[in-house]
Formats: structure tokens, sequence, C-alpha cells
């Protein structure tokens, strides 16, 4: 086991303090707490869209559309599924992650992004959101107006949820690991890093996402093929389903991308309404 140093310590103190409550006594410290969950629990929707990867590929799922779209409805759907307050922040938390990667990174869409294989990153925020108040339309209003999806819409995502619901029921329910069936044999690896990476290394794991993910897995999906979760530097903030080692890969770089795009001190205002930041962008990170 790797030894835990003092920035992984510190993390978790200030998880310990958050869920204390004490950080309303002192701002650094929710602050601090804040953009921790906003880093979780983006990453937590990134991991599941490269599950979604995996499923569609260790079980030949059929996919109509963009297979990019199906995996954000997929990791949507899981979430969703969840029915638990954490769940849903975690969907505000990542709406609001690709509004605002959009307003870092891609300011300024050109051809190659519309024709790229995942759509823009504001369109990506639009979808959980639609999905949200597609499944409870009383739950979920607040989000959906927060973010000016008119009444029709709202309305009409009802449907869009409902045919990703049946669909994804069909597929993936007759394939579940049910009545306590070993599901998937799923191993989890947390590379040593060192440097300016080991705090977001540290808090990534210290916030257990990556393991709750990998117990979904094993518990929720039957796949013959032994699954490798990876967590490592990369050399670029992204996420990865590596079908040749049958791997999914978390770069540690994407978690400290997420906590420098909440220490911007944009992601604590509304997200919709956001002025455009000044400065360039740089190419987008989207996860792949
Ligand atoms: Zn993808």
């Amino acid at each position: 086991m790797r030894a835990w140093g003092t920035s992984f310590l510190l993390a978790l103190l200030v998880l310990t303090l958050a869920v204390g409550g004490v950080e309303a006594k002192d701002p650094n410290k929710k602050r601090n707490a804040e953009a921790l969950r906003f880093a979780a629990n983006n990453s937590l929707f990134v991991l599941y869209h490269e599950v979604a990867h995996l499923l569609v590929d260790q079980l030949q799922l059929p996919v109509l559309g963009k297979e990019e779209d199906a995996a954000d409805n997929f990791a949507t759907w899981m979430l969703l599924n969840k029915g638990t307050p954490e769940a849903n922040r975690a969907l505000a938390d990542a709406a609001n992650g690709w509004v605002l990667s959009g307003i870092a990174y891609n300011r300024e869409p050109d051809d190659s992004d519309y024709y790229a294989a995942h759509s823009l990153d504001r369109q990506r925020a639009f979808q959980i959101v639609c999905l949200m108040v597609g499944s409870d339309d009383r739950a979920f209003k607040p989000i959906a107006n927060e973010y000016a999806l008119d009444r029709d819409r709202q309305d009409s995502c009802h449907w869009d949820y409902a045919l990703i619901d049946r669909s994804l029921k069909g597929l993936i329910g007759a394939r579940a690991a049910k009545n306590n069936k070993v599901g998937t044999e799923v191993e989890v690896t947390y590379h040593d890093v060192s440097g300016r990476l080991k705090s977001a290394a540290d808090a990534f794991r210290a916030s257990g996402v990556f393991d709750q993910v990998a117990q979904d897995l094993r518990s929720k999906f039957i796949i013959k093929t032994p699954v490798a979760f990876s967590a490592k530097r990369c050399g670029e903030a992204n996420a990865f389903y590596d079908a040749d080692t049958v791997e999914v890969i978390f770069c540690y770089e994407l978690m400290q991308d997420y906590l420098d795009l909440h220490a911007s001190g944009i992601a604590n205002s509304a997200a919709p309404a956001l002025p455009r930041p000044a400065g360039s962008g740089r190419a987008s990170s989207a996860p792949s």
C-alpha cells in the first residue's frame, strides 16, 4: 500500500470538516470542501461515462446515435437511478462542470467541434439537466429553471428520459448481476505520483469515487473478462476506456483540472448566466 502523504491527510481533514458542518465558520475550508466535492462529482460522472464505453465494447451493446452521447446518457441514468441527494448533487455538479469547461476551453467552437465525436460541452450540460427533469419534473424543476429550459422542452424531456430508461433497462437488464451472483472482477490500482499532481491524486483517492464505480461494476454487471481500473499520471487531463487492455483509466490531471476550474472562481456563480472570462481558452479537454 502506498504511504499516505500530508496532502492526503489535509484533503481528508477538509472532507471531515465539511461533513461536520464546521466549514460554515471558515470560508476557506468551505471553499476547499466545495472544490473537492465539485471535482469528485465531475470525476464520478466521467467514470460512469467510461464504464458505458466498457459495457458497449464488452457486451457488444447496440448504439443508435453517437456513442459519446450514449455514454453521457448512461452516466446520467446510473446516477438518477441511485435516487440519493448525493447522486443528484453529483449530476448538478457535472452539468455545471460541462458549462464551465465549455466557457474555459471551447469559447468559440469551429467546425472541428461540430463534427467531433463529442457533443459541445454546453450541450452535454443541458442534456444532463433535460434527463433530470425528464425523470422527475417536480424534483428537478428548480435546476431546469436555473438552466432556463423553457416549459415545452421541460415537458418533452420526459420522453427523452423514458426512451433512454426503456432502452438501457432492455439492454442491460438481462445482463445484470442478480441474486448475489458474482458480477465482474475489477481490480483498482492507484499509481503513485509525486510533485504538483500528488495533492489532486490524494484527493481523488480520498473521495472514494473510483472505488464506488468499481463496486457498482462488480455488483451490477456481468462481464466475463477481468477489468482494470487504473488511476495515474497520463500527461493530459482526461479519462479513457482502453479496449485492448479492458481498462478504465483516470488521469490525475483531470482531477487537478476540475479543482483548477473550481478555483478559478467561476464555479461559484449560477452556471448558465456566467460571463465569459477574459483570456484565451485551450483545446477542449473533453474526456474520451
Ligand atoms: Zn467517451
